[in-house]
C-alpha cells in the first residue's frame, strides 16, 4: 500500500464515512484507518435515521452527494415523515432502518470509491511539523494562529503513514469506559476496544479535551415479547425518500395523463417511490408506577447517581432513571419497541436507555406490560469518552492551532448519526481542498446559518462551547421555513456540484425537477380557474394540486405534470410565498454582518473601547465573521460596532479597501 495520501480519515463511523466518501470522490487520494472495518457504518445506539430537525440534515448531506440517504433508502424498513400535522417547515423525515444492512450499505457505497484505501488499525499520533505559513498570520497570539501543520500519523503497530490533511471522527471512542451499574469496562462500544492513545497526542498538540457521555437501552428477543399488549406503529404508504435521487426517479415528470389517472385524478403508482426491503411495524406502550418504583429503590446503584459518573449526558435524551427523578409526578414514560433488523431477533427498546445493573434492567423491564417474560439479548450501558471542545475548530472544522488537522463528529461534542455525518461531510470536503491548495490560498466550505441545519450545528459548535452533548433540533434554527427538508437539493445541489460531489446524472435530474417547478409556477402565473388565477386559486386554505388538475382538465386546460413531491413542493411554494418572502428579506439582513469578515490573528487589545471580558471572550473563540462574534455568548452589539468600526479605520489606514 502506498505510504503518502491526500487525506487521511481516523475513524468509520458516521462522520468518518462522509468525510472518506467525499474526499475520494473529490479526487483525493484518501485512506480510511479504522479499529475495525467490519464495522464501518455501525449504527452504536438506536436502528433509525432522521427525525425532527435530523431528517433536513440527512437530505442536505445527500443534496450535496453525500452517503447518508442512499444507505437509508437501500437499507430502511419503515418511514414516516414526522410532524407532519405542522407546517412543512418542521417535517422530519425518519426512519427505522436494518443496522447490519445499514453498514453493508455504507460499506459497499465506499467499496465503489476508487481511490479510497481501507486500514484495520489504532492511530496512535498525529504527526506534525512547524506550522507552513506561521509568520503569516501573527498580529497577535490569538487563539488561531496555528503553531503547527500536519505531516501523517503512526499507528500504533508502528506503521507510519505521510499526508497533508487528517481528519479525526474517533466518536465516542477515545479512553471510552462503559458502565451497567457497578460494572465498568473499557470499550467505545459494546464489544469494541477503547482508543486510548489519541488524547494524550491531542492534549500534546494543544488542544483542551472535555469528557462527556451517553447510554444506550437494553435490546430484547422478539419472540419473548407480547406485542398484542402494545400499540402498533404502521410507516408511512407510500413512503417519502431520503434521498433527492430516488425522488427524482420517481418523478419524471412527462404528460398529465402519465402519472393521472383522469378517472379519479390520482397520482399512478408508477409515481410512487417503494423501498427495496420489506416494511415493518414498530409498537408503542408504556412504564408504570410499579417501574418507577424499582428505579428509585436502586438509584444508589445507578452510575450517574452513585458518582460512578461525573460527566454530562444528554439532557433531551434522558435515561429512564434520569426521567424518573426528573419527572417523578409522571405515572408513565413511552416505550417504542423498534426491530432491529428484518432477520435478526433483537428488539431495541427506545426510551428505556439504562445504566442500572443488569439485575434491575431484568426485573424493570418485565413490570412493562407486554415485557412480562422478555429475554434480554443484551444490556443497556452508558459510556463515557473524551472529545474536544469545539471553539478550537473553525467552521471548516479545521482546528485552529494545527493546519491540516480536522475534527467531525462526536468528538466535537454532538451526539446522533445525521450531526456527525454532516460534520463528516464538511470536514472531508474542506480537508480535500485544504490538502489541494494549502494553508496560503485556503479554498473554504462553509455552510452559513441561512443555508443548512448543518451550517446552523457547526456555527453553535464554534460559537457556543457545549455544555451536554449537541444534538439538533428545529428550534436552534432562525431561518426554518427556508431550511425545509423538501428544498435541500435547491439550497445546496449546486454547492455539491461545484465540489465535484454531484455527478452528472443527479445534476441532471436536479435540473430536469428544477425545470418542472418553474414551468409550473409560470403555468400557474398564466390561466384561471373558477373565475380566478391559478396561482391564487392554489394558494387558498384546504385547495391543492390534485383538485386544481381536475379543474384545469375539466376545462380542457393543459396543466404541467409532477410528480407528487414535487406537486407537494409547488403548493408550498405557493401557499407560503408571502413567508418565504419575508424570510428571504430576514436572510438578506443577515447576511450583511455575516459577509462581514474578521481577518485572522485580529488583535482585539487594539480595538479602541472594547470591554476586558469581550476581549478575551473573541481572542478565545475568534469569530468568522461579524455577525458569528454577535453569537458569542456575552458578546453585545455594541462590541460587534466598535470591532466594524476598527476594520473600517484599518482598511483605510492600508488604503485597501479592507475585507468587509
Ligand atoms: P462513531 O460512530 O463512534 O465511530 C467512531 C469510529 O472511530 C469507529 O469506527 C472507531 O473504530 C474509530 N476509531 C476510534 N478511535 C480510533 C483510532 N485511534 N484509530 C482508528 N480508528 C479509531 N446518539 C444519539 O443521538 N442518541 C443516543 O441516545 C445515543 N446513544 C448512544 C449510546 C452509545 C452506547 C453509543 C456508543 C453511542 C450513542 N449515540 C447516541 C451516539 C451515536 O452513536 C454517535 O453520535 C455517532 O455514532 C457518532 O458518529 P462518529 O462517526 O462521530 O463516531
Amino acid at each position: 500500500m502506498a505510504k503518502e495520501f491526500d487525506v487521511i480519515v481516523i475513524g468509520g463511523g458516521h462522520a468518518g464515512a462522509e468525510a472518506a466518501w467525499a474526499a475520494s470522490r473529490m479526487g483525493a487520494q484518501t485512506l480510511m484507518i479504522t479499529l475495525d472495518p467490519s464495522k464501518i457504518g455501525a449504527m452504536s445506539c438506536n436502528p433509525a435515521i432522521g427525525g425532527l430537525a435530523k431528517g433536513q440534515m440527512v437530505r442536505e448531506i445527500d443534496a450535496l452527494g453525500g452517503l447518508m440517504g442512499l444507505a437509508t433508502d437501500a437499507t430502511g424498513i419503515q418511514f414516516r415523515m414526522l410532524n407532519r400535522s405542522k407546517g412543512p417547515a418542521v417535517w422530519g423525515p425518519r426512519a427505522q432502518c436494518d443496522k447490519h444492512r445499514y453498514a453493508a450499505e455504507v460499506q459497499r457505497l465506499l467499496s465503489t470509491c476508487s481511490n479510497l484505501r481501507i486500514l484495520r488499525g489504532e492511530v496512535a499520533e498525529i504527526e506534525t511539523a512547524p506550522s507552513v505559513d506561521g509568520g503569516a498570520w501573527v498580529e497577535s497570539t490569538a487563539a488561531d494562529t496555528p503553531r503547527s501543520a500536519v505531516s501523517g500519523v503512526l499507528l500504533v503497530d508502528g506503521t507510519r503513514l505521510r499526508c497533508r490533511a487528517v481528519v479525526v471522527t474517533t466518536g465516542t471512542f477515545l479512553r471510552a469506559l462503559m458502565h451497567t451499574g457497578e460494572t465498568r469496562t473499557e470499550g467505545g462500544r459494546v464489544g469494541e476496544a477503547a482508543a486510548k492513545g489519541l488524547s494524550d497526542c491531542l492534549r500534546r498538540l494543544g488542544l483542551q479535551l472535555g469528557r462527556l457521555k451517553t447510554g444506550t437501552p437494553p435490546r430484547l428477543h422478539r419472540d419473548s415479547i407480547d406485542f398484542s399488549r402494545f400499540e402498533t406503529q404502521p410507516g408511512d404508504d407510500p413512503p417519502t425518500p431520503f434521498s433527492f435521487l430516488n425522488e427524482y426517479a420517481t418523478g419524471l415528470e412527462g404528460p398529465a395523463a402519465t402519472f393521472c389517472d383522469r378517472a379519479s385524478f390520482s397520482h399512478s403508482s408508477a409515481a410512487v417511490w417503494r423501498p427495496p426491503l420489506p416494511q415493518l411495524i414498530c409498537w408503542l406502550g408504556r412504564t408504570n408506577p410499579q417501574v418507577h418504583e424499582i428505579i428509585r429503590a436502586n438509584l444508589h446503584r445507578a452510575p450517574m447517581y452513585s458518582g460512578q459518573i461525573t460527566s454530562t449526558g444528554p439532557r433531551y435524551c434522558p435515561s429512564i432513571e434520569d426521567k424518573v427523578v426528573r419527572f417523578a409526578d409522571k405515572p408513565a414514560h413511552q416505550v417504542f419497541l423498534e426491530p432491529e433488523g428484518l432477520d435478526v431477533p433483537e428488539i431495541y427498546v427506545n426510551g428505556v436507555s439504562t445504566s442500572l445493573p443488569a439485575d434491575v434492567q431484568e426485573q424493570l423491564i418485565r413490570l412493562i406490560p407486554g415485557l412480562e417474560n422478555a429475554r434480554i439479548l443484551r444490556y443497556g450501558y452508558a459510556v463515557e469518552y473524551d472529545m474536544v471542545w469545539p471553539t478550537q475548530i473553525r467552521p471548516t472544522l479545521q482546528t485552529k492551532q494545527v493546519q491540516g488537522l480536522f475534527l467531525a463528529g462526536q468528538i466535537n461534542g454532538t451526539s446522533g448519526y445525521e450531526e456527525a455525518a454532516g460534520q463528516g461531510l464538511v470536514a472531508g470536503i474542506n480537508a480535500t481542498l485544504y490538502a489541494a491548495h494549502g494553508p496560503k490560498d485556503p479554498a473554504e466550505f462553509v455552510l452559513g446559518r441561512d443555508q443548512a441545519y448543518i451550517g446552523v450545528l457547526i456555527d453553535d459548535l464554534v460559537t457556543k462551547p457545549p455544555t451536554e452533548p449537541y444534538r439538533m433540533f428545529t428550534s436552534r434554527a432562525e431561518h426554518r421555513l427556508h431550511l425545509r427538508s423538501d428544498n435541500a437539493d435547491q439550497r445546496l445541489t449546486p454547492l455539491g456540484r461545484r465540489l465535484g460531489l454531484v455527478d452528472a446524472s443527479r445534476w441532471q435530474a436536479f435540473e430536469s425537477r428544477q425545470g418542472s417547478i418553474d414551468s409550473a409556477i409560470r403555468w400557474l402565473k398564466s390561466v384561471r380557474v373558477e373565475g380566478m388565477g391559478a396561482y391564487d386559486w392554489l394558494r387558498r386554505e384546504g385547495n391543492d394540486w390534485q383538485a386544481l388538475l381536475q379543474r384545469a382538465l375539466t376545462a380542457g386546460l393543459s396543466p404541467p405534470a409532477l410528480s407528487p413531491q414535487t406537486a407537494r413542493l409547488v403548493e408550498i411554494i405557493v401557499r407560503y410565498d408571502a413567508y418565504i418572502r419575508r424570510q428571504n428579506e430576514q436572510i438578506e439582513r443577515f447576511a450583511r454582518l455575516e459577509n462581514k469578515l474578521i481577518p485572522p490573528g485580529l488583535d482585539y487589545s487594539a480595538v479602541i473601547g472594547l470591554r476586558n471580558e469581550a476581549r478575551q471572550k473573541l481572542a478565545t473563540f475568534t469569530p468568522r465573521s461579524l455577525g458569528q462574534a454577535l453569537r458569542i455568548s456575552g458578546i453585545t452589539p455594541a462590541d460587534v460596532t466598535l470591532i466594524s468600526i476598527h476594520l473600517a479605520r484599518r482598511s483605510s489606514a492600508s488604503g485597501m479597501g479592507g475585507r468587509d
